[in-house]
């Protein structure tokens, strides 16, 4: 999208209004001035005089140039200050033009860059899908029990891309007409942990709610979907066997919601870019041949956002992950 047409355009606008409005005050200006200059005119002065007929005329014609003059000062001085106008005001435009459009423009680039990346995680499964189908149809010996499994892993397939498509659909929906009321931290944390139990009972991965009776202004069910793409990540990026570790605490005006893994952790590089849409870390070394989309912590990010909160991360390879949330804290 070429944002140059539309910029000059923007800019042409702000100027046309700075010149009417600079022409529009020059006309006034200077028919206040005329009539201001008639007021003194040689013939009311004759008027005064009609006795002194010579003295009169003399004084008259002299006060009559003098008018002319001053009629033709002003006129030069406005047509300056309108060139000058013209020329600031071109500047000042196209500046202002651009101030006004840029953030308009990087929106526009982050969707399509959205559409882009989008479009190809899509496009890796579709295919994969389309040539599992291609090969059974075209086997002639294709068996029931064979047909059976290409089913099931169709099933899977769809299942995974479906995930895919509620989690765009999630990070583009705008919840600012969600309910936001006092959510109880604790029933947020019994609910996350009862999504992810099975995954974490598969790896023995324990789970320490070390939560407090405290409130967070908020969304409920989005406050459930945020702690469990939390405790997903940290289920799936721990060895078997290593504990997860929930806690809350109270910070003033604020509560503080910490989620602590004993996983493989991340270096500072990585950790920059985890919030960013798509975004996998190395999949040899995370492991997860099949983890996810890097849809998690962008989703993650955004609720926190719309709850006017804050998460942040720190991490050391090989020791483990702590992620914490502040939120603007309630009264049960
Ligand atoms: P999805 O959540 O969409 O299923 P994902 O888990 O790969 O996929 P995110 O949750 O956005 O995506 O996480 C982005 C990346 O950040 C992960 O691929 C992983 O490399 C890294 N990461 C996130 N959480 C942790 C963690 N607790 N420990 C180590 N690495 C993590
Ligand atoms: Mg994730």
């Amino acid at each position: 999208m070429k944002f140059g047409g539309a910029i000059t355009r923007l800019a042409g606008t702000y100027l046309a209004i700075i010149m009417a409005m600079s022409l529009g005050f020059s006309v006034v200006f200077y028919q206040a001035s005329v009539r201001q200059l008639d007021r003194q005119r040689p013939d009311q002065f004759r008027q005064q005089f009609p006795a002194q007929d010579d003295p009169g005329r003399w004084v008259g014609d002299f006060l009559d140039r003098r008018a002319q003059e001053a009629q033709r000062e002003l006129a030069g001085q406005l047509v300056t200050i309108n060139l000058l106008t013209l020329l600031v005001g071109s500047v000042v435009s196209y500046r202002l033009a651009q101030h006004t459009l840029r953030p308009i423009e990087a929106n526009v680039a982050a969707q399509l860059q959205f559409i882009s990346d989008a479009s190809h995680e899509l496009r890796t499964p579709l295919t994969a899908l389309r040539t599992a189908n291609e090969v059974a149809c075209s086997n002639q010996r294709l068996t029931a029990a064979r047909a059976r499994q290409v089913i099931a892993a169709n099933v899977q397939d769809i299942q995974r891309l479906q995930q895919l498509t509620d989690d765009m659909l999630g990070l583009l929906r705008d919840d600012g007409s969600q309910p936001q009321q006092a959510v109880p931290l604790q029933t947020i944390v019994t609910e996350a942990m009862n999504l992810v139990v099975n995954q974490a009972l598969a790896k023995h991965i324990g789970i320490d709610d070390q939560s407090q009776p405290l409130a967070v202004r908020g969304s409920q069910p989005r406050l459930v979907q945020l702690l469990t793409i939390l405790l997903d990540n940290a289920i799936k990026y721990s060895p078997e066997a290593t504990t997860i570790t929930v806690q809350t605490h109270k910070r003033g005006r604020s509560v503080q919601l910490m989620v602590a893994d004993q996983g493989i952790g991340m270096d500072q590089q990585t950790q920059a870019q985890i919030f960013r849409r798509f975004y996998r870390a190395d999949q040899a070394r995370t492991g997860t041949k099949n983890g996810g989309y890097g849809l998690g912590l962008a989703i993650a990010q955004r609720i926190v956002e719309q709850h006017g909160g804050k998460i942040t991360v720190i991490s050391t390879p090989d020791k483990g992950t702590t992620f914490t949330i502040t939120l603007r804290a309630a009264t049960l």
